[in-house]
């Protein structure tokens, strides 16, 4: 097929706000949005969050629309239809995502089952979902992200998201430094399978890593300026991603690994931090400098050993093994037979991750 000639379509956030004080810009947002005066919105937000900042929104937002908040612990597949069920009855015409991954996954799936438009604002770092048009929810039969809906706006008040912990603004650095394998995968699916492969979406994905690797030291220390430079990197990833119409820049074998450790060995570690584990071996099958890798996350400060996660080594070693049947449509590294265990269990001790 010559790509050249199929109909790319490209769906873009139309305003992006990153700062300090960035939350006053919720207001821009919901004009953007047109959302008018007197209208209802939806808030899906976490108990915590909410209690932190929640005063704060609601200051900006209450003389001009009605707030619906929703606050949720977990981003199941089942919450995600209730929490769309509750705002279709309450009448929203749009839907602000507020808090950490699982208020921007439930939030954004609730806006696209509404067909309303969607706000993103993070409170913390952690993932690349916060500017992109795919949702994560756990119990789906799909254990990876599908295509939802691109936010409208992504407000990202840093005053808020430098506060996050630590291990979450980590977590986020490990998403992104992904990218590095991610976009091998994609390169390697286009040469021998003819996928569509888009540079331009390639070249942005890697440069969110590579602006992520030049300031490891001070993300690791959590320093705010650093804060700022992961959060640009994480709406650039987001943002690659618009423009792929696919997760592909952001997400290959690494996410496929990690997607798989969700299986066997589910809850140990954070999505970030799985995904890292996954690069370094994923680098050392792609013959890419994998040894660089795991130094720039230890300067991260991302744990480069399974069990410093509480991963048993058994199932690193099954994760990898099984990682091929996650997601069949996906070419990546480890091809259509996956890994042997023996393979396997070698990958993963050469590369120190057991
Ligand atoms: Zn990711």
């Amino acid at each position: 097929m010559d790509s050249n000639a199929v109909l790319h379509r490209i769906e873009l956030p139309r305003l992006i706000s990153v700062g300090d004080g960035a939350l006053a810009d919720t207001l821009s947002a919901l004009s953007v949005a047109g959302v008018e005066r007197g209208s209802r919105v939806g808030i899906v937000t976490g108990p915590h969050v909410w209690q932190l900042y929640g005063h704060r929104l609601r200051g900006v937002i209450e003389d001009v629309v009605e707030a619906v908040v929703v606050s949720v612990k977990d981003s199941s597949i089942a919450t995600a239809k209730d929490v769309a069920r509750e705002l279709h009855e309450a009448g929203v015409e749009a839907v602000i995502g507020f808090g950490g991954g699982k208020p921007i996954d439930v939030g954004k799936f609730s806006a696209w089952k509404l067909e309303v438009p969607f706000i993103s604002i993070p409170t913390s770092p952690s993932h690349d979902g916060i500017a992109s048009p795919f949702t994560s929810l756990k119990g789906s039969n799909r254990p990876y992200s599908v295509r939802t809906r691109t936010p409208v706006a992504v407000i990202a008040d840093i005053d808020i998201i430098s506060s996050a912990p630590l291990r979450l603004i980590r977590a986020g650095a490990g998403d992104l430094v992904a990218k590095l394998t991610a976009v091998r995968d994609w390169k390697l699916a286009h040469r021998l399978k003819g996928e569509y492969y888009g540079e331009y979406a390639a070249k942005l994905a890697l440069l969110s890593a590579k602006h992520v690797i030049e300031y490891a030291g001070s993300i690791g220390r959590g320093s705010r300026e650093a804060v700022r430079v992961l959060v640009e990197g994480l709406i650039s990833s987001g943002v690659a991603m618009c423009i792929a119409g696919s997760t592909r820049p952001a997400s290959g074998s690494e996410h496929l690994f990690s997607h798989a450790l969700d299986i066997v060995a589910p809850g140990r570690a954070l999505h970030g931090e799985q995904v890292a584990l996954g690069t370094i071996m994923m680098m050392y099958l792609h013959g890419g400098d994998w040894r660089k890798v795991r130094n720039t996350l230890k300067k991260i400060g991302l744990p480069t050993r399974a069990h410093d996660l509480g991963i048993p080594e058994e199932a690193v070693i099954e994760a990898l093994t099984i990682m091929h049947r996650i997601r069949p449509d996906r070419y990546t590294i480890v091809g259509e037979t996956g890994l042997t265990r023996e393979a396997a269990e070698r990958l993963a001790r050469v590369t120190g991750v057991i």
